[in-house]
């Protein structure tokens, strides 16, 4: 067949690939709104979503898409009859899971409560010599393990700063020091920052400008602010510990550039040599005395394999980075403060731009550790589940559990960014998340540690029993009849002849407990106020959920061997849609996230 038939129609074949992927991009986010706006109208309209207004509400967010109202409109359709027939509750279900953000706002703005500085958190203090447009800033974690709550509170300053100037938010990994690094770690911080909702405008790495810190090395060698070293690690260990220089310090500019060209040319062994900052012996700033800038390591690195053995140490690396990549405002945790002398005097040794230095306090949280290092113990023992076990720190821990972004945002604004040390505990955090939840989570019985409940003359009953006490989230029915489980705990806690009320059912007097059978009469169906109330779960629907409930991962700065409990239950019928990753209130027992089925993680009470 010839290849010229000029009157073909356009087929995809006629794109290159990058304009198909493209072309599927767009379609693809189109959907994801028209979904969003589509769930978000249903929940307005019980349960019906009108096409012709959630095209009305993309339109009207997206005027870029007002020429493709076509295309637009065919996808719509479809959208709109797959979320139609969802019933109500999978409908919430499915927001709170894709568009946790959206519900609650949709609902806040029903409640006329939008106040826009719930969203923000506190306002953040100007930053000095920040000029619109101007301002860099940037977070450099070190691939070396997992995003905790503690590089948030970098990252979230950074990023807000950036935000707040129209300015610009690098994070750069701070990679080179190979033995330590690992390439999953980027991706999981680069998830998490996703995840987190913080969009830096650069993501780079430390060790891409490789070959610029050996230029910078070089001249630092020829303006005599540095040296190669060969004393051992107890030798200058033991000197610095004097204030006394060692005989290398005093060699020539062309001794220490052979020496040096050395050790990047692999002829000196690993503990052979160090490249060490010409600082000042005597100095009452340790980090001053002739800190090591470079060393040789032979593990290959993650991203770049055997090609460098010579790699810059964090004292060297930052500063460099942070004026190569324009940072105006370098900020970092106190604990650096030492630090900032080193960092300034290399910049000057190198005639390299000087960013501003803005300490905050480094954020601890009671009962559990914000170290890389012992997280990884932690992991590498197997004394948790890995590094999103529900006890730990870490971003992908607080996200398995049922933290939202947005409650570990307020809590990390909430702080500010004072020098002040304060060590806030969990509480802060979870009041946060409580006030996210509430009013997007539905509601469930869920029975821990069950105990059967026999009530003799039980009444043939139907209870609907709403998903949420405000919302219009649906409900469902329940056909009950005279067998239940309640919580162990409240069985052992009722007493022969006490009353207790079935939540939304009626009311029980207590006439025997044996075997742990709890034996009970119906009494009626009235609400009186100070009987104690119970969730319940019919024999015959209950299956069987497990909830995991994450404690204090430390207690006395100790590994705490029960910090993982896990319960037995059961959960009534409904229960059963819960899809994975749904958070829910279990009524009386507490927020949980479905991790898997049949497995539910307590994320607070
Ligand atoms: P870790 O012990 O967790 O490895 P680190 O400070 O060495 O701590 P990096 O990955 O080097 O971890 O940190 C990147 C940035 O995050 C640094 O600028 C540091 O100031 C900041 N950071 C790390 N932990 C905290 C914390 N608990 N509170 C505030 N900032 C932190
Ligand atoms: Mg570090």
């Amino acid at each position: 067949m010839s290849k010229e038939t000029t009157n073909e129609p356009v087929t995809l074949s006629a794109f290159t690939h990058q304009e198909i992927q493209k072309m599927m991009a767009k379609e693809e986010e189109i959907a994801i709104l028209l979904r969003k706006y589509a769930l978000l109208n249903a929940l307005a309209h019980d349960g019906k979503a009108d096409k012709g207004a959630v095209v009305g509400r993309l339109m009207a967010e997206r005027s870029d898409l007002r020429g493709e109202s076509k295309r637009v409109s065919g996808i719509a359709s479809s959208v709109v009859s797959e979320i139609n027939g969802l019933d109500q509750s999978q409908q919430v279900s499915a927001l709170q899971q894709e568009f946790p953000e959206s519900l609650r706002s949709e609902i806040q703005r029903k409640k006329e409560q939008s106040k826009k500085d719930s969203e923000k958190g506190a306002e953040l203090p100007e930053l000095e010599d920040a000029r619109i447009g101007e301002v860099v800033t940037r977070f450099p974690p070190e691939p070396n393990g997992f995003m905790h709550i503690g590089h948030t509170k970098a990252a979230i300053l950074g990023s807000e700063y950036a935000k707040m100037y129209s300015g610009k938010f690098i994070m750069r990994f701070d990679d080179t020091n190979p033995s330590a690094e690992k390439r999953e770690y980027y991706g999981a911080f680069i998830d998490d920052f996703a995840w987190l909702g913080i969009t830096p405008d650069a993501i780079r790495n430390s060790s891409d400008d490789m070959d610029r810190f050996y230029v910078f090395a070089e001249k630092l060698i020829a303006v005599g602010k540095a040296y190669v070293c060969s004393c051992s690690q107890e030798k200058m260990r033991e000197l610095r510990g004097k204030g006394e220089e060692c005989k290398h310090r005093s060699q020539s500019v062309s001794e220490n550039l052979n020496l040096w060209r050395k050790m990047i040319s692999r002829q000196v062994g690993k503990s052979d040599a160090t490249f060490r900052f010409h600082g000042d012996m005597k100095s009452l700033n340790t980090t001053m005395r002739d800190p090591v800038l470079f060393r040789i390591i032979d593990d290959p690195h993650p991203l770049l394999g055997n090609k460098y053995s010579v790699w810059p140490t964090y004292d060297f690396a930052g500063p460099v980075e942070d004026s190569l990549d324009g940072v105006t405002h370098a900020m970092r945790s106190k604990e650096y403060e030492l630090r900032d002398q080193l960092y300034f005097e290399i910049l000057k040794s190198l005639e390299l731009r000087e960013p501003k230095m803005i300490e905050f306090s480094r954020l601890k949280l009671q009962n559990t550790t914000l170290s890389k290092r012992n997280l990884k113990k932690f992991v590498e023992e197997k004394l948790v589940e890995g590094w999103d076990d529900p006890r730990l720190p870490t971003i992908s821990a607080l996200r398995r559990r049922g933290f939202l972004a947005l409650a570990i945002r307020q809590f990390i604004l909430s702080m500010g960014v004072s020098k002040v040390e304060s060590e806030p505990t969990w509480d802060l955090l979870e009041s946060f998340n409580r006030k996210l939840l509430d009013p997007i989570a539905k509601r469930y019985f869920f029975v821990p540690n069950p105990v059967k409940l026999k009530i003799a003359n039980a009444p043939k009953v139907k209870v609907t029993l709403k998903y949420h006490p405000d919302e219009n989230f649906g409900e469902r029915s329940i056909d009950v009849g005279d067998s239940f489980f309640i919580p162990g705990d409240d069985a052992d806690d009722l007493r022969i002849g006490s009353n207790a009320r079935l939540i939304e059912a009626y009311n029980i007097q207590i006439a025997e407990k044996n075997n742990s059978v709890v034996k009970a009469k119906y009494i009626g169906e009235e609400r009186v106020a100070e009987m104690p109330k119970l969730q319940w779960v019919c024999e015959e629907a209950a299956f069987p959920m497990k909830a995991k409930i994450p404690g204090p991962l430390l207690i006395n700065d100790q590994f705490n061997p029960d910090s993982l409990r896990v319960v037995d239950g059961v959960a009534e019928s409904a229960a059963r849609q819960i899809q994975s990753g749904e958070i829910v209130q279990f009524v009386r027992f507490g927020f949980c996230r479905m991790d898997t089925p049949g497995i539910a993680i307590r994320t607070h009470s």
